[in-house]
């Protein structure tokens, strides 16, 4: 039997949360910005979107996204060990999908947290894919 919840769990690729959590360490101390990719429940894709100088608030004014590719969240990383999104995180997340990836100093495997749309903790598994 089919359970249902698991099927509709969101499922990211190990290997996308290690690329997010390396880049936001080499851009320390300044903040990492990313618009996240895939299809139906798995995020295996990351567009970088390196005309943001302004960190998470510049997603905002962005109207130039990449064509052709369907957002289905967003990621970006805080200088300090804080993993809750601020009061701007949560309009972006509004804003642009619903799978949000947070990553914090200092950047290990354990310094991230996956929102949804509405800043409410998201259970995902991880896999290989
Ligand atoms: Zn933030």
């Amino acid at each position: 039997m089919i359970n249902m919840s698991e099927e509709k769990k969101i499922r990211i690729s190990k290997s996308l949360i290690k690329l997010i959590l390396a880049a936001a360490k080499d851009i320390y101390p300044d903040e990492f910005v990313a618009l996240l990719g895939g299809r139906k429940n798995l995020i295996n894709e990351i567009i970088i979107l390196p005309f943001i100088s302004s960190g998470f608030g510049g997603i905002l004014k962005t109207d130039v996204l990449p064509i052709g590719i369907k957002v289905r969240g967003t990621a970006h990383s805080h200088p300090t060990e804080c993993l809750e999104p601020s009061d701007q995180d949560l309009e972006v997340f509004s804003r642009f999908g619903d799978v949000h990836i947070i990553v914090a100093y200092p950047f290990d495997e354990n310094s991230w947290k996956c929102y949804d749309r509405n800043g409410k903790v998201l259970e995902v598994e991880l896999v290989e894919e």
